[in-house]
């Protein structure tokens, strides 16, 4: 087998919970292995509920947190390993984050093409003003924005689909080979979802991008993806190619999470609190077997 582009093994990621009396842990990650093959770029989806551990894998995947139990490793490098500026930037190049809010990525007294210039500049290697404007346009143009629509522009002169979009140029400057992308759609107008997650399909064509997708959103994520995890409360409860488990989910919390997406919640939400029989079943119904 040829090295992975990630490694999950065992990993963990556990809270304290509670004031100074009866504090519990609590696992927000529950033993979590999965990997990813480096031999062909793919959409590798994590989908799941709002506070099923998704967003805690994401920051320990880019090596924000550290996990409790188990390791990680990138390219067979373990993240744990990783020490001092030099080594911090090689992995920061080749693993790029995009966040679900991009209002809140932004700091809104800055313009938005500085920090494409200061993603050159840092990652780069480009230092001329020249280079540097050619540099973020080259970027820009990959998502379908150029320099001219977003030159002196501050966040909020920008749409949230633009601006995630200009957000996925600075990701991909310095050429990374993985993107995490948590929650990217979830803020951006229902009708330029589906462009975005377009966008993530073009990177690994062309530019051959391993992508993390992480949405609770089934939609989106039976369009795109090669690749799925199905996730609640911590733990992985399916995987596998995303059309084999999506049309024929196996697991009662998947299959529960499909039906809740089809007829959707009239409150609009579709958080899982129903007590239906399927969901009493996913409660009570032991891990499904991890096939990773
Ligand atoms: P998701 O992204 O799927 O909504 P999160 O990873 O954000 O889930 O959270 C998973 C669980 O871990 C939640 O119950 C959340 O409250 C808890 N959690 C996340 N981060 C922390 C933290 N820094 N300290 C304590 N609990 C946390
Ligand atoms: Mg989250």
């Amino acid at each position: 087998m040829t090295t992975p582009l990630l490694h999950l093994d065992g990993v963990s990621k556990l809270y304290r919970r509670g004031g100074l009396l009866g504090r519990e842990e609590f696992r927000a990650v529950d033993n979590v292995s999965f990997h990813i093959e480096d031999n062909e770029p793919q959409v590798f989806t994590i989908i799941g509920e709002s506070g099923s551990g998704k967003t805690t894998l994401a920051r320990m995947i880019l090596n924000m947190v550290k996990p409790t139990v188990g390791a990680i490793s990138f390219k067979g490098q373990d993240l744990a390993s990783i020490r001092g500026e030099t080594a911090r930037r090689r992995f920061m190049k080749e693993v790029q984050p995009i966040f679900q809010n991009p209002f809140e990525a932004f700091n809104p007294l800055k313009r938005v093409d500085r920090y494409l210039y200061m993603t050159a500049k840092n990652f780069a290697d480009v230092h001329s003003p020249a280079q540097l404007e050619a540099a973020a346009d080259a970027a820009l143009n990959k998502v379908g924005l150029s320099i001219g629509e977003v030159r002196g522009r501050f966040p909020h002169e920008l749409s949230g689909g633009q601006l995630q979009r200009v957000a996925i140029a600075r990701a991909l400057i310095p050429g990374p080979s993985m993107i995490v992308a948590d929650e990217p759609v979830s803020m951006v107008d229902a009708s330029l979802r589906m462009s975005i997650v377009n966008l993530f399909r073009a990177l690994r064509d062309d530019l051959k991008v391993s992508i993390i997708y992480i949405t609770h959103d089934l939609a989106t994520a039976y369009y795109v993806s090669d690749r799925i995890i199905i996730m609640r409360k911590g733990e992985i409860v399916e995987s596998g190619p995303a059309r084999l488990i999506l049309e024929n989910p196996q697991h009662p919390y998947s299959q529960l999470l499909k039906s809740a997406v089809l007829s959707p919640d009239p409150r609009g939400q579709g958080v899982l609190t129903g007590d239906s029989a399927a969901s009493q079943q996913a409660r009570a119904s032991p891990r499904a077997q991890i096939v990773s």
